[in-house]
């Protein structure tokens, strides 16, 4: 009897370290990617500026002649209020130019604050294309021209907008919002925001209050990239082509299909400028012209190896579901720092890639006719036993710590009865199980915000 009570007790023992290893693991990765958000303002030679942690995203400022340059305007207007008043503790002279790398809200929400100095700056913006779609912000604008606006519920998910402290640890390359001064607000400004300069085309050389820049067409997570190079102080920023994380080739919010292999050819154009400086937009510098330039290149050997793997899978006919295991990061690439799947990851990249060349339809004809979701759960029950028999089943999965099987009964359950109170309650449960060993936490906040809206759905 001792014997078994000893036994009970190590296996319990084992139990509880393996569980919490697990979730520790995790979310340790997740803590230690926070040093990348504690706020600093480099400063690289006489005149470059770059504000780390201040915001979703980094922002430059860079001394010229008599005035100010900005590179991006970070997200919320409240939040760059503070970044601002840091700057004039700097310099007071008049921002004359700002220069927004790419058409996502976070590099340029907040640039109100800026212009409300009524200094009148030039603002440089990219013309990219995306189908009829011709300028900045092309892919939100073709969401808004379809009418679409379902994205956004997704988006606050992602970025954990609901989340409580105790589960919302960051947003993979970006802090976690600070509630009383909220990284998403929008009131000012970002609607109605047009860059007042485009440039199109390869290259362009532009030289802003005595200081020089090349923007360069750059698209990757959008088609209106660019990356910016300041030729005589060797600093390249680079916008989101490279941050300190697995790229999001997809993401999860939903967007129209990035372009894959225009990511990796960009970094391989930036890897060419032999930059001694790379001040990404998330994330912390890379200094040294090795560093940058070893950093660059498996950066794009991993997008491209995950492309051209893909690529080759699918000439073989495989489905997406078969292409996520075919398609392994190597060890050599996977294990580098910036190349951990806190924001973006491997196998939702593969599945995009596959959609956007083939479209939704995988290949094999029995997902042509697929049956309906009610149907094929009553054919589920039906082999379970009963339904009595599945809901044991997903019961027992969330038990046995089996708990995407378990999600998965669930939503047969719930395609049976969507008001199954208790079913709700589980299925909320193994996603916020699952989201614990998530180091991606896009898909970590994801899960957590869905589970806090079923339970909100059923009065928890
Ligand atoms: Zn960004």
């Amino acid at each position: 009897m001792k014997t078994k009570i000893i036994t009970f007790l190590l296996a319990l023992i084992v139990f509880t370290t393996t569980a919490n290893a697990q979730e520790t693991e995790a979310t340790r990765l997740l803590q230690e990617q926070n040093k990348e958000f504690v706020p600093k303002i480099f400063k690289f030679g006489e005149n470059v500026h770059f504000a780390v942690g201040y915001d979703v995203s980094n922002i430059a400022m860079i001394e010229g002649e008599t005035g100010i340059i900005l590179i991006d305007a970070g997200m919320s207007p409240v939040r760059m209020e503070t970044l601002r008043l840091k700057f004039r503790e700097i310099t007071d002279k008049p921002i004359k130019g700002i220069i927004i790398t790419h058409g996502h809200g976070d590099h340029f929400g907040g640039i109100q604050a800026f212009l409300d100095e009524g200094s009148n700056p030039q603002v440089w913006g990219r013309s990219g294309a995306l189908g009829n779609n011709v300028g900045f912000n092309i892919e939100e604008n073709a969401g808004k021209s379809a009418g679409l606006t379902y994205q956004n519920n997704r988006g606050a998910r992602q970025a954990g907008v609901i989340l409580p402290d105790s589960i919302h640890i960051n947003n993979g390359i970006a802090p976690r919002p600070n509630k009383q001064n909220t990284m998403f607000n929008r009131k000012k400004g970002q609607a109605e925001f047009e860059p007042t300069h485009f440039f199109s085309g390869e290259r362009r050389q532009i030289n802003i209050d005595g200081i020089n820049f090349d923007l360069v067409a750059a698209s990757g997570e959008t088609y209106d990239n660019m990356y910016v190079w300041m030729p005589d102080q060797k600093i390249l920023f680079c916008g989101d082509t490279y941050y300190k994380s697995f790229p999001n080739l997809y993401t999860i919010r939903g967007s129209q299909y990035r372009d894959v292999k225009s990511w990796y050819e960009s970094l391989d154009k930036m890897q060419n400028e032999n930059a001694e400086y790379l001040l990404p937009g998330h994330t912390r510098p890379v200094i040294g012209k090795d560093k940058v330039k070893e950093t660059l290149s498996n950066y794009s050997d991993a997008i491209k190896f995950v492309f051209d793997k893909t690529i080759e899978g699918m000439n073989k006919g495989m489905t997406p579901d078969q292409l996520v295991e075919y398609v392994k990061l190597p060890e050599h690439l996977a294990t580098f720092p910036y190349l951990v799947e806190y924001y973006g990851r491997v196998d939702w990249a593969v599945r995009s890639i596959f959609e956007g060349y083939l479209g939704w339809f995988d290949g094999n004809p029995v997902n042509l006719n697929k049956l309906l979701p009610t149907d094929e759960a009553e054919k589920m029950a039906i082999m379970a036993g009963g339904l009595d028999k599945l809901r044991a089943n997903a019961l027992k999965a969330f038990k046995d710590e089996d708990f995407q099987w378990a999600a998965q009964l669930s939503d047969y359950l719930l395609a049976l009865n969507n008001d199954d109170k208790e079913i709700i309650n589980l299925k909320a449960d193994a996603l916020m199980e699952i989201a614990k060993t998530m180091v991606t936490a896009t898909g970590r906040n994801y899960m957590n915000s869905y589970a806090i809206q079923l339970k909100e759905k059923v009065g928890e």
